[in-house]
């Protein structure tokens, strides 16, 4: 009669030593692709390489080592979740492209399910199946022995040597990793997603003390007026022929008297680049937003909105997608036209002289920009309908960004017309994006590039103006951006305030 021997149970050392080397194999080689794009070629170039995937596997044996002892069950179920999330993470990069930073996760959290469930694919399931369960397996199956103590802290001073070591022989690059450490940063697993996330929530939590107060407001003017801020969602300028585009994406604003300007955003997401449309100067702190100060200020406030992303707002007129589907039930809610569904009568029962009203668009929100408009605009055919960007046919991407981009042209064109005809207030409409938006240019699709290594498709935005007032004009400019909007709002309405600067101001006395 034979015994079966069961298979010995594995020390921690060896077990993490595996799981080490799997996260480095598995989930890096869009590390090692931009490693080595962004290095000189040579001796020192292939020494970056070997180091970087040596204080990898000693980073993650170490904090593996550290998880393991002290979590037991707990640490394992740390370690499974980690190891799925590393595989889901390189179906995003490898997908979309994307670099995982802190505002990516802000993307991430700020993402409804709905919007979200335009990510997932066929391959995505493959990538958690392949390089997400088999780790999970062995981390669950795979006898261990979690060892003494002893055996903990010999572990922790071979790595911390062994970085030390390392640290000490790439002096000489220090400048080369200082150069690239967002984008090496956002590709090393599970460390992107993980310190990145924590990295964003400090960042929420700074956004989520109470705004400063900005200097009290006075209306100096007593005319009527009405001003409507459209905030575009990944519109890029290059693709209105407004801005030079051959194919004709603005038939109807083309015949409109309205004034183009070049225009940059000032972050390439949207959390960012909302604050600063309503922010009157670049800054980190949190002010008072040009919506809230307006309504502190006396003017009638409201914010439409089938998007999401902009800072804490104290507004009683504030509708999502939800609330104005609920007061229009026959509208089509799925495209931005619910925004405009109540506008009329928003400016016909308004009682206040002065009414400022932002619609926050959400159409060309990419990957799936065929969704964004009715079957009405879809004019550029055939048109992309792949979640999956990078593997689409470029020209049928590009066809349906324009046809959302057509579909905008149309929701501009319809507000000057809803605005013209109100002749009892002066009126006025300005659009502008939060940012722009790649499309398969250098191999980069979407947006929230790091601003100092953005490519020009994703913050040359569009900045248009409609007004019909007889006391002013638009100026001419060269170029103006998103804090250009507080102040000419104020402007236009005529509020006074410490802190409006002229300068900023679009508009000049006829
Ligand atoms: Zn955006």
């Amino acid at each position: 009669m034979s015994i079966k021997r069961e298979r010995k149970p594995s020390t921690i050392t060896r077990y993490t030593l595996a799981l080490s080397l799997f996260t480095l194999v598995a989930y890096h080689i869009p590390l090692f692709r931009y490693v080595s794009a962004n290095i000189a070629p040579g001796f020192n170039g292939i020494f970056i390489m070997v180091c970087f995937a040596l204080l990898m596997i000693v980073a993650n044996f170490m904090v593996y080592n550290i998880i393991l002892y002290l979590g037991r069950v707990v640490g394992k179920i740390i370690l499974a979740i980690s190891f799925l999330g590393n595989a889901i993470c390189l179906y995003f990069i490898n997908t979309y492209e994307v670099l995982i930073t802190d505002m990516m996760m802000g993307n991430v959290f700020n993402t409804r399910f709905s919007e979200a469930s335009g990510f997932f694919s066929l391959s995505a399931v493959a990538y958690v199946l392949l390089l997400g369960i088999p780790p999970v397996i062995y981390i669950f199956l795979r006898r261990m022995e979690y060892g003494s103590w002893r055996r903990l802290l010999l572990n922790i001073g071979i790595s911390l040597a062994a970085i030390a070591i390392m640290a000490v022989c790439n002096m000489q690059n220090v400048l080369w990793i200082d150069r690239n450490a967002t984008q090496i940063g956002s590709l090393i697993m599970p460390w992107s997603y993980t310190v990145n996330s924590i990295r964003y929530q400090n960042m929420q939590n700074k956004l989520n003390r109470s705004a400063i107060p900005l200097p009290d407001a006075t209306i100096t003017s007593d005319s009527r007026d009405v001003c409507v801020l459209v905030i575009g969602e990944s519109a890029r300028s290059q693709n209105f022929s407004l801005y030079g585009y051959e194919r004709n994406t603005n038939p109807k604003l083309s015949g409109d008297d309205i004034t183009v300007y070049q225009a940059h955003s000032s972050a390439t997401y949207t959390t960012a680049g909302v604050k600063a449309i309503i922010d009157h100067k670049p800054t980190d702190e949190l002010y008072e937003t040009l919506p809230d100060y307006l309504s502190r200020s006396g003017v009638e406030v409201f914010w439409l909105t089938t998007n999401w992303g902009e800072p804490k707002l104290h507004l009683e007129n504030y509708y999502d997608q939800h609330s104005l589907q609920a007061k229009y039930p026959d509208a089509r809610a799925e495209y931005d036209e619910i925004l405009l569904e109540g506008l009329s009568e928003i400016i016909n029962t308004c009682d206040s002289d002065k009414l400022f009203i932002v619609l926050h668009l959400s159409t060309s929100h990419g990957p799936t920009y065929y969704k964004k408009y009715p079957a009405e605009f879809e004019q550029f055919t055939p048109v992309c309908t792949k979640v999956e960007v990078s593997e689409a046919d470029n020209a049928e991407l590009i066809n349906a960004y324009d046809n959302s981009i057509l579909y905008t042209d149309h929701l501009l064109h319809s507000t000057i017309e809803l605005l013209a005809e109100c002749t009892e207030r002066r009126a006025m409409m300005l659009f502008v994006s939060d940012h722009g938006e790649s499309l398969g240019e250098d191999g980069l699709y979407m947006h929230g590039m790091p601003m100092a290594v953005a490519p020009k498709e994703q913050y040359e935005i569009p900045f248009i103006v409609w007004e019909n007032s007889e006391d002013i004009e638009a100026r001419e400019l060269n170029e103006v951006g998103h804090y250009h909007v507080f102040h000419s709002v104020l402007s236009f309405l005529g509020v006074e305030s410490e802190i409006y600067d002229e300068n900023m101001n679009i508009f000049q006395k006829q």
